[in-house]
C-alpha cells in the first residue's frame, strides 16, 4: 500500500492547498519511512504469511513502534511539530493527521498485526481488518484512491488557474503525473517488487 497513501495526498492537497504536495506524500509514508531503520536492526521485523501468493501483501508486518497506535500518533505529533516553525500551526496539523492517515489505511489492509501499543506492550490483541487477503480488492481500492486524489487535484487546481492558460495545463500536467506515477507504483507493489 504506496499508491494508496500517495492518492489520499493528493485528495488531501486539493482540500488544504498551501501545504506543498511533497511534504503531503511525505506525511502519507512516514512510518513507513521510520520503519525502515527499525526494520534493519531488526526491531521491527515481518514474516511471509503461508501459502499468500506474490508479495503483495503477502507478509505479517511486525512493525510494532512505528505501527502501534500510539507508537504512530506520537511519530505523527512529532513529523508535524517539525513543521510548525516554518509553516505555521495549520499546516502542522494537517502534516500530522496525515501521517496518522498512514495508520488508518494500513488498518484496513493490514492482517492482524498492529498493536496498540509499543512493543505490543500487555500483549493486547492485534488489529487489521485484513484486506490484503483479498489482492483484487486490495488493488482496486488503491486505484480508486489514486484516480480519486489525481481527480480532486486537477479540479482543485483548475478552480485556481482557470484564468491562466499556462497555469491550467500545468495543473493537468500534474494531475496526469499523479495518476501515472500512482498507478506505476500500483503496478510494481502488485507484482512483488516493494516485497
Ligand atoms: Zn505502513
Amino acid at each position: 500500500m504506496i499508491a494508496g497513501h500517495f492518492g489520499f495526498a493528493a485528495i488531501v492537497k486539493s482540500r488544504e492547498k498551501k501545504v506543498p504536495l511533497w511534504s503531503l506524500m511525505l506525511a502519507t509514508v512516514w512510518l513507513d519511512i521510520v520503519f525502515i531503520p527499525l526494520l534493519a536492526m531488526k526491531i521491527e521485523t515481518f514474516k511471509p504469511v503461508p501459502g499468500a501468493t506474490g508479495s503483495y501483501g503477502g507478509n505479517y508486518i511486525y512493525a510494532d513502534y512505528t505501527h502501534s497506535l500510539l507508537g504512530a500518533l506520537v511519530v505523527s505529533a512529532v513529523f508535524g511539530l517539525f513543521f510548525a516553525p516554518r509553516w505555521g500551526k495549520r499546516c502542522a496539523v494537517v502534516l500530522g493527521l496525515v501521517s496518522f492517515s498512514h495508520w488508518v489505511l494500513d488498518l484496513v489492509v493490514h492482517r492482524h498485526d498492529m498493536p496498540l501499543l509499543p512493543g505490543n506492550l500487555g500483549n493486547l490483541p492485534r488489529l487489521g481488518f485484513g484486506l490484503w487477503q483479498f489482492k483484487t480488492a486490495s488493488v482496486i481500492v488503491e486505484l480508486l484512491l489514486v484516480v480519486l486524489g489525481a481527480w480532486c487535484y486537477w479540479q482543485a487546481a483548475n478552480a485556481v488557474t482557470t484564468a491562466a492558460q499556462r497555469g491550467r495545463s500545468r495543473a493537468t500536467i500534474s494531475a496526469v503525473l499523479i495518476l501515472l506515477c500512482g498507478v506505476a507504483v500500483l503496478a510494481m507493489d502488485a507484482m512483488g517488487t516493494f516485497g
